[in-house]
């Protein structure tokens, strides 16, 4: 414990390491309204647990774990670590990032070490606590490297390393695992678990934070269930299972359907009960959501078998996505697409196609055509937004900043580039507009 204060406030503390209540947080926008993104969350971290937080992009979770840091303040509510309320960078609390966010000019243990400048510790035990978090994080050998020497799972764990090597008492970890490839995330969260269970790690507890299922129900002690818009958690599941976990044991199996079953009521819940697609007459209105990767011929795909006589409009969604082998979490964007163009619902884990997606399964190429076209216009409030502005063009053209820009005030660049991409697939197929690759204009396909 290099802190003696806070060694003090640890050996003093019988409570919660961390607790948040009733946060809420806010932030304006460029036109002067206010963008909601988390309200009424309520936290309570204990010593010696894995707390996973699951949640859609866009959900609030990265706002979250900033907020824990204290790097920056909620807008309402109470923040408590150690029974202290959190009003700045706390020193017990570090983080590990998605990007790996390494200097490319310093070597290995120079990027762990930096953890460790800030607390004024002398020359040789800096050098050694480097030294004994690179060797405990499996990197030995590599001290002197540069990152660009390194693959990514390597510079991941000089991520973990350098968060480390402070001893937190509470490790924030944020997507840490989905930048890099499967077999190398994989090694890596069954590394970390490893160290965990033995008590190797320096550490009191871990929040994670991510929106793979199976990776969450691997990792955590419970998972906490977020929702969109703004972010709230709204469900928690507790799993008991010690580690390793086997991924193939069927109680493994039965907590990743049940994961399922309360992010799908989640779902179920969230959409609107008014007329559908009101909110798209008032320009810009419900512009700013996120959508999911999902491409045209894989909707087409899952509405097909979803009508075949095996399930006859009907399926629960791991069972479903066990006989397609797909992964739960590859299919999920999927069918939460098909929700939100009302082609199916979602309910309690099942996927049922609507009349509309019935239609849709036994029409030829262009009545699917005209069907999504009505459907997207209807239920996508950005595709309606584009058709919208394209229209009021004199040329029934605008380049695609002018909309990147706009869904920037919503979210990052890169969701917004990826969200503009998935909407431009939907419209190109529905010929609703056009896009041009090379002056990267959209247009209107059918002017009035
Ligand atoms: P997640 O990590 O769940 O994907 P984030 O916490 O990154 O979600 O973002 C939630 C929402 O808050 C997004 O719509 C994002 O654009 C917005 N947001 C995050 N930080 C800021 C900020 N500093 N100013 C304005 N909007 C922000
Ligand atoms: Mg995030």
């Amino acid at each position: 414990m290099h802190n003696p204060a806070i060694a003090h406030h640890i050996a003093q503390n019988t409570g919660p390491l961390l607790q948040m209540r009733d946060v809420r947080q806010s932030f304006p926008k460029p036109d002067g309204g206010e963008l909601l993104v988390l309200d009424g969350v309520q936290l309570t971290v204990q010593e010696g647990e894995i707390i996973g937080l699951l949640g859609r992009s866009g959900s609030g979770k990265s706002t979250l774990l900033r907020l824990i840091a204290g790097l920056s303040m909620p807008t309402a509510g109470e923040i408590t670590y150690l029974g202290t309320p959190v009003t700045g960078p706390a020193q017990g609390i570090a983080m590990v990032f998605q990007s790996f966010a390494l200097f490319p000019w310093m070597t290995v243990i120079e990027n762990v070490q930096i953890g460790l400048k800030a607390l004024g510790l002398p020359e040789e035990e800096i050098r050694s606590r480097a030294l004994g978090a690179i060797d405990m994080i499996g990197l030995d050998g590599f001290e002197s490297a540069y990152p660009r020497e390194l693959s990514g799972g390597m510079r991941q764990r000089v991520g973990f390393a350098r968060a480390l090597v402070v001893h937190p008492n509470i490790l924030l970890m944020d997507e840490p695992f989905s930048a890099l490839d499967v077999l190398t995330a994989e090694t890596l969260r069954t590394d970390f678990i490893d160290l965990w269970s033995e008590g190797q790690m320096p550490i009191k507890a871990v929040i994670l934070v991510t929106h793979n299922i199976e990776e969450a129900i691997f990792m955590c002690d419970r998972v906490l269930i977020f929702s969109s818009n703004p972010g709230r958690i709204t469900s928690e599941i507790r799993i008991d299972m010690p580690h390793p976990r086997d991924r193939l044991d069927p109680v493994f199996a039965e907590l990743v359907e049940r994961t399922y079953v309360a992010m799908t009521v989640q779902a179920g819940r969230q959409r609107p009960t008014t007329g559908a697609g009101r909110s798209d007459h008032l320009p810009g209105a419900g512009i700013g959501i996120m959508l999911p990767q999902a491409e045209i011929n894989d909707l087409a795909g899952l509405i097909e078998v979803l009508d075949s006589p095996l399930y006859d409009g009907r399926a629960d969604l791991p069972i479903l996505a066990h006989s397609l082998r797909m992964a739960v979490d590859d299919l999920f964007p999927l069918a939460e697409t098909l929700q939100m163009l009302r082609l199916a619902d979602i309910e309690g884990g099942d996927i049922q196609l609507t009349p509309a997606g019935r239609e849709f399964a036994q029409a030829g190429v262009d009545d699917r055509k005209r069907i999504f076209h009505r459907h997207l216009l209807a239920y996508c409030p950005l595709a309606a937004h584009i058709c919208r502005v394209l229209d009021q063009r004199s040329m029934h053209k605008a380049p695609i900043t002018r909309f990147l820009n706009e869904l920037e005030d919503h979210m990052s660049p890169e969701a917004a580039r990826q969200t503009l991409h998935v909407v431009i697939g939907w419209g190109r197929y529905a010929e609703a507009f056009a896009y041009n690759g090379h002056d990267q204009y959209l247009s209107l396909e059918n002017p009035s």
